[in-house]
């Protein structure tokens, strides 16, 4: 079948969903192609699916009237109408808290920063899109598109879909990017993360909260939820073998130096800290916005952040060129701008990762963080930087 739209976005994932919204409210026809059938997983709910908005995020989300039709951010306190006491934030594994931060610099009305929850904001955006007019396509998988003067034919799923543009937001492992002659460049991963819903025998042997080891860094986040940081260089990631109750158990136990049971193992993933940036974000008429730009360690949860500030930042430009209302550069100003604010936040966790390291060297480094993280010109300058507040602020 051929259609013919403005816009092919690649990926229903929260980017491509909020770049398919803002296209088609500045007028343009969307198609977006969405591998998975099904939009649910128990990854993208909570505890896993948890993810923090920084203060850009949140303001987006506001003004698109967004932000009151979700409730988790609501279920999980407000930290600014919430206990002053609580953690604000990490780097590194390193907490931060709100006593020790210098609010006054960010007069707003609004919160700096949230907990959502994936599978909720998918499905809000998913809503929006489809009010907007935008068309969803799942179960289209793109397996390979070529490009022309005119536009992009698309083949997906055994169709073919045609547009004057494509937009890969089809994440970490992209396929518009691998195909669309993007240069991936960056630095290979240090550890596997973990993260993992499974039963203990005998949970209370772990110590509570994120406890950074001479082995890496294990956290339970709730009875049976855990993450664990191993520091293999991302090898078992690489190997892409499920994840056994065996080889989970073996792991927590080096890293923590436990001797842990974990009797039932129900769902886990891995990943890791491999930080790469496309070296530029448009190769003619395709582009890319989200993971599918830009990959790092979740450490601190700015990917999604730093997606949505590529979606905002490219819709109206794409939409203003495709009404031939732009001048000839504007376009391009979303690679030099979203690229230098990508590089920064690939440079971010590569930061934690040194200071987490398991070696006399990262420890050195970790004492010196908490020692200046602990101060109030310290917790200020990383609260800052972890709710983006940087760049309301200019
Ligand atoms: C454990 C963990 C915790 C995190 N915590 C935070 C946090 O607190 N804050 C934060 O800002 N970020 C966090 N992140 C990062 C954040 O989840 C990602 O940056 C974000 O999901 C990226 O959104 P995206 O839409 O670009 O990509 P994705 O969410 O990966 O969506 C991509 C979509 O494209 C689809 N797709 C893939 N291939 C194709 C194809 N060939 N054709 C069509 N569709 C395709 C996929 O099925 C998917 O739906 C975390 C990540 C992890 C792993």
């Amino acid at each position: 079948m051929n259609t013919s739209h403005h816009v092919i976005v690649a990926g229903a994932g929260p980017v491509g969903l909020l770049l398919a919204c803002e296209l088609a409210l500045a007028g343009c026809s969307v198609l977006t192609l969405e591998k998975a059938e099904d939009p649910h997983s128990p990854l993208k709910q909570l505890p896993f699916g948890i993810r923090g908005l920084s203060a850009p995020s949140i303001e987006v989300l506001h003004r698109r009237g967004l932000l009151d039709q979700m409730e988790v951010p609501k279920r999980l306190q407000n930290p600014f109408t919430g206990k002053r006491t609580r953690q604000a934030g990490h780097f590194a594994g390193i907490p931060f808290e709100f006593d020790n931060i210098d609010m006054s610099r960010w007069p707003t009305d609004l919160p700096l920063s949230l907990l959502s929850e994936m599978a909720e904001l998918e499905a809000v955006l998913t809503r929006r899109a489809l009010e907007l007019g935008v068309e969803i396509r799942r179960g289209a998988g793109i397996t390979g598109f070529e490009q022309d003067s005119d536009g992009v034919t698309v083949y997906a799923a055994g169709q073919s879909a045609r547009a004057g543009w494509l937009v890969g937001c089809d994440g970490g492992r992209s396929v518009v990017r691998k195909q669309g002659g993007f240069e991936f460049a960056g630095t290979e991963p240090e550890f596997t993360g973990y993260s993992a819903k499974v039963d203990f025998l005998d949970a209370d042997l772990l110590a509570p909260g994120r406890v950074v080891t001479e082995r890496g860094m294990y956290f339970q986040s709730q009875p049976g939820y855990l993450n664990l940081q191993d520091f293999d260089d991302g090898a078992f990631h690489q190997t892409g073998a499920p994840v056994t109750r065996e080889h989970l158990q073996a792991v927590l136990r080096r890293i923590s130096g436990i001797e842990v049971t974990i009797a039932a193992l129900h769902v886990a993933t891995t990943w890791t800290d491999r930080a790469r940036q496309a070296t530029q974000y448009r190769n003619g008429r395709i582009l890319l916005a989200g993971d599918a730009a830009h990959i790092h360690a979740p450490l601190g949860g700015q990917g999604l952040n730093l997606g949505i500030g590529d979606a905002m930042n490219l819709g109206w430009k794409l939409a203003a060129t495709i009404h031939g209302e732009a001048p000839a550069d504007l376009l391009d100003s979303y690679h030099a701008e979203r690229h230098t604010i990508g590089a920064k936040v690939l440079d971010w966790s590569r930061a934690q990762v040194a200071v987490m390291r398991p070696t006399p060297e990262g420890r050195a480094l970790n004492a010196i963080f908490r020692d200046l993280m602990n101060t109030r010109d310290g917790a200020t300058y990383f609260a800052g930087r972890v709710w983006g507040v940087d760049e309301l602020t200019g």
